[in-house]
């Protein structure tokens, strides 16, 4: 692209438009870098000096409220990589993680302190951005908005939200059954059937025998649990994990999500004591996850007890169930590929509020909601990374995840396409993804978008 252009955009933009970015927390932080160095004139309101969620203790923005990691740092894994495109197009956020990084082996942990503070000052720096220390409460589509506040948002916010949105269409709660790589499951001990064969092979079936059943059902109740927050105490009204309704007797599951009732296996005709079903959590991809199974055991105790079902001996896990208060969107009705709202094109959403989960997946969203909210105002192309990046993976998955059972999804190498001929060396593979990943958003950056990524 040549220079000379995008030097002039950005001087018609410089000092002109003003955007309003929602929650200084990470994707908010984020969007606000991307927005303010391109010259915008960016209104920040974070409401946290006022009105702290029972997680925060900071004033200052981007705040890790929980775990100082900010997972791998190896290409390799999935969200390795996400940083990694991060780093090509100049995240901010991820650039402080770097300077403020601690001994963590292959991990990027932070200085949780120093890097919140480092955040806001270089923030501060920029003289294009007006601080509302309040709680924002009114959206006006008609406003160029990134709303950013994160999946503890203000009760007052979440009601105008649902206002604007038709009712059902944000959440409260995660209840996220874990996913697995179908490529993962031993063949043999599985198969596609639908209940009483009504269906389209919708289903795979993973059958246990009484003595599994009961080994796994005695693992189960006795599997460590994740300690949840005194305000996370509502949660399970609605969406029981699979421990608590165990633990109401030893035939529970046999009655709810193990039922074998008609279910048998289509050559043999066997029927099973107890059958685990698995459903497509997307069209496009090798994703499936455990149905029923929303669970608050640990990670590891996930990996342990659940692998006791046979045809998941060897699975790979490639998200981990999780159950608590989240505030989120129903993406796929809600948002596009380009975090902008389908009704209402001023406005994008971005972070945990979009359906993205976990810090360096809404840092990622904040990232690109901005550099979309930019395309729009100026009358650009938007921004599409293509689903190979992992940040445009992330985006193409939620915004076209089957909206009837929408969660939200972390980068995974389950959601971005396979490719041919790759080895079987589960590192070799992944690390010709990763290439594949980082060309594509060379390319992309060099050529297609060079206008918006670009501007300085
Ligand atoms: C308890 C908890 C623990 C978590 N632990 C981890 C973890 O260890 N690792 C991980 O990867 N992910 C974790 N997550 C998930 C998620 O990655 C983080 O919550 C992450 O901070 C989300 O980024 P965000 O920018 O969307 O929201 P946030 O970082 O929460 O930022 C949102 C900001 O908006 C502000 N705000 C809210 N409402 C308003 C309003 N009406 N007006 C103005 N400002 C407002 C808030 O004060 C906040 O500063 C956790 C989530 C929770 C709830």
């Amino acid at each position: 692209m040549p220079q000379r252009l995008a030097t002039t955009l950005i001087q018609r933009v410089k000092m002109s438009q003003t955007i309003r970015v929602i929650g200084a927390g990470l994707a908010g932080s984020e969007a606000c870098y991307q927005l303010l160095k391109r010259g915008y004139h960016v209104d920040l309101y974070e409401c946290k000096n006022r009105l702290k969620n029972p997680v925060q203790v900071r004033d200052d923005f981007a705040e890790l409220v929980c775990s100082n990691s900010l997972k791998s740092n190896e290409i390799t894994n999935a969200c390795g990589l996400l940083k990694e495109e991060l780093r090509m197009l100049d995240s901010l956020l991820i650039k402080v993680a770097d300077e403020c990084r601690v001994p963590s082996g292959g991990a990027l942990a932070v200085d949780r302190d120093i890097f919140a503070s480092t955040v806001t000052a270089r923030l501060l720096e920029f003289p294009n951005l007006t601080i509302h220390k309040e709680e924002f409460t009114e959206i006006d589509p008609s406003i160029p908005t990134i709303i950013a506040t994160g999946p503890l948002t203000s009760a007052s916010l979440c009601k105008s939200i649902e206002k604007l949105f038709s009712s059902g269409t944000l959440y409260f709660f995660d209840a996220v059954a874990p996913i697995i790589d179908a490529d993962s499951l031993d063949q043999g001990k599985c198969f596609v059937a639908d209940r009483y064969g009504k269906g389209t092979g919708d289903y795979i079936n993973c059958p246990l025998e009484r003595d599994e059943y009961l080994a796994f059902y005695d693992a189960l109740i006795h599997a460590k649990t994740v300690k949840l927050h005194d305000f996370e105490g509502e949660v399970f009204e609605g969406c029981m994990p699979v421990e608590t309704l165990a633990k109401r007797g030893v035939d529970s599951l046999r009655y709810g999500p193990m039922k074998p009732k008609g279910i048998w296996h289509p050559v043999t005709g066997q029927k099973y004591y107890a059958v685990v079903q698995l459903r497509k959590e997307s069209n496009t991809n090798n994703l499936y996850n455990i149905v029923g199974f929303q669970t608050n055991l640990t990670f590891p105790e996930q990996k342990r007890v659940f692998s006791m079902i046979p045809a998941l001996k060897n699975a790979e896990f490639l998200r981990y169930g999780v159950m608590h208060k989240n505030n989120y969107i129903n993406a796929p009705k809600v948002i596009n590929e380009y975090y902008q709202c389908r009704d209402y094109p001023n406005l994008f959403i971005a972070g945990q509020l979009s359906g993205v989960e976990g810090y360096v997946e809404s840092i990622s969203s904040g990232l690109l909601a901005a550099l979309n909210i930019v395309a729009y105002t100026r009358g650009l192309p938007m921004v599409d990374l293509s689903d190979v990046t992992m940040i445009g993976a992330l985006a193409h998955f939620i915004s076209s995840a089957e909206a009837e059972n929408f969660q939200p999804m972390n980068s995974n190498w389950g959601i971005v396409p396979s490719m041919e001929n790759t080895p079987r060396d589960k590192k070799e593979k992944n690390k010709m993804l990763a290439e594949r990943a980082i060309n594509t958003l060379k390319l992309l950056s060099k050529e297609k978008y060079y206008d918006i990524i670009n501007f300085k």
